[in-house]
């Protein structure tokens, strides 16, 4: 073993996907491989995927980090999120639709884990407290809290791989009068079962994918009526009734909300879809990235590396078209800069590096270009790494499909179906609409009788 040491801060998918990067150079016979610490918040990998009822504080006092909700289905094409060394086909055995549940996805994730291998380097339980950088030494110190011996922890390591997921702290708005709205105000981090609001007449503040998911489950699940309030620019899909879409709230008087156009409506129920922040309580300003959700934060060289420290390295902070993939493409990079593998340039051509990509993504000016802008990105890791080559450009071409068929409809979108660019199986239908299928779990997914194109295809030839 060398004599480096790397701190990972999270399990999510980003820091399954760096320990995965190591665990397969080990396999691949590379000696002296670092030492590895992964230190987890939660009792157990996948991050954003595991579901949590909790909402607030977990049981050890520490902020929640789900913000996943039950009924929770991919809201992209899962062709678009395969990982390259392990298909969907691999794991499940058999084609499955283009947009599972959380669950499944879940599953997905977690069955490329080879768990004997990696869990060994996990510390579940252990918030990062602090980290600080020492000039002189060149090392970092990590403090982490225990919880499980309930004692604090401090370790010294010569890299520092951020990836604690940015979709956790609430950015929460204040309009004048929430504090007297007599129902429930919650942000989407908190939003749990779409039952819970069956019946009532709700208001989302925002115009994202959270807008646009919990609003289509609320309707999914029997709301009376949903609201999605926008600031700039509305989402613009065809809602089915009972929803609908209107500017900005100005005011709450009472139960009854004010909108810029000078409409009212009374509601039962407010969530905020109002995004969240970056959040990194355990890092110092000279270390810590301070950016919003964007395809390119400044100071990541290669989406990765801190400019005003190269041994400190994110992953995933990147808005998100692409993801597993992505992240393992960012781990594959990253882990080869640290084994020495490939060298980085010096902060002036990081700098130019980095201003070139900002130029190029102030060019996108529509869906498509952030698309290929991201899928460029990608396209620049793995073709410097044994990643398996994957045709993230026909994925691409794949979310550009997904959007056109959200347009044509918000609510049958995810009965489309694809092809895996990994394998090049067509993915299955499902058996009725997604509007009917309120079973989210693995085994109710799972025991659909799914149905394959091609029969599909044939018997409506026969038929014709
Ligand atoms: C509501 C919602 C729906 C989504 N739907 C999809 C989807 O359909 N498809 C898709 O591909 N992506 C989806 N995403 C994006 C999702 O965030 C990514 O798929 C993925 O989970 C990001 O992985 P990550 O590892 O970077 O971060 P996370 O999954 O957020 O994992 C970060 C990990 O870091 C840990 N952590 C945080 N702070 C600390 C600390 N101080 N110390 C130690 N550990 C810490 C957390 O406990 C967590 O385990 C969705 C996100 C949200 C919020």
């Amino acid at each position: 073993m060398s004599n480096q040491k790397i701190a990972i801060l999270g399990a999510g998918p980003s820091g399954l996907a760096q320990l995965r990067a190591f665990e397969a150079a080990r396999r691949a016979g590379v000696e002296n491989l670092p030492e590895i610490v992964c230190y987890e918040k939660q009792n157990d990998i996948g991050g954003m995927w595991n579901y949590t009822w909790r909402t607030g504080l977990d049981k050890n006092g520490e902020p929640v980090h789900g913000s996943m909700y039950r009924y929770l289905w991919s809201n992209g094409p899962k062709e678009c999120l395969e990982f390259a060394d392990y298909s969907f086909d691999e794991h499940f055995g058999r084609a499955i639709p283009s947009y599972p549940p959380r669950a499944v996805l879940k599953d997905y994730i977690m069955g490329r884990i080879d768990k004997q291998a990696i869990l060994k380097y996990i510390r579940f339980e252990c918030p990062v407290r602090w980290v600080a950088y020492d000039e002189a030494t060149e090392k970092f110190t990590v403090t982490v809290m225990n919880h499980k011996t309930g004692e604090q922890e401090v370790d010294e390591f010569d890299y520092v791989v951020v990836a604690t997921g940015h979709f956790s702290t609430p950015n929460m708005p204040y309009f004048e009068g929430v504090e007297r709205f007599p129902g429930r105000v919650l942000h989407a981090h908190d939003f749990r079962d779409a039952l819970e609001f069956k019946g009532q007449d709700i208001l989302l503040v925002g115009a994202s994918y959270s807008a646009e998911d919990i609003g289509s489950q609320c309707y999914k699940y029997g709301a009376k009526s949903v609201t999605i309030s926008y600031r700039s620019n509305a989402l613009g899909f065809e809602w089915p009734e009972g929803m609908e879409e209107r500017p900005l709230v100005t005011h709450l008087d009472g139960d009854v909300a004010h909108f810029t156009d000078g409409t009212t409506k009374r509601f039962d129920s407010i969530i905020m879809c109002t995004g969240y922040l970056f959040h990194f309580p355990f890092l110092p300003d000279s270390l810590r990235l301070q950016t919003h959700n964007c395809l390119y934060p400044d100071n990541l060289y290669k989406g990765v590396f801190f400019q005003n420290n190269t041994k400190l390295i994110y992953l995933g902070m990147q808005d998100q078209y692409f993801t597993f993939n992505m992240f393992d493409a960012q781990a594959w990079f990253a882990r080869d800069v640290m084994l020495g593998r490939i060298q980085l340039p010096e902060a002036e051509q990081r700098r130019a590096d980095m201003d070139q990509w900002l130029k190029r993504y102030d060019g996108c000016s529509s869906c498509s270009d952030s698309i290929d802008f991201q899928a460029g990105y990608i396209r620049e890791l793995i073709d410097q790494t044994d990643y398996p080559d994957f045709a993230v450009e026909k994925q691409a071409d794949l979310l550009k499909q997904w959007q056109l068929d959200k347009k044509e409809g918000i609510m049958t979108f995810r009965e489309k179906t694809y092809r895996s660019t990994v394998t090049g199986t067509l993915a299955t239908e499902l058996p009725s609409s997604w509007l009917d299928i309120k079973d989210d779990s693995l085994e109710g997914f799972m025991s659909l009788s799914f149905i394959e194109r091609q029969e599909k295809l044939e018997h409506e030839a026969e038929t014709a």
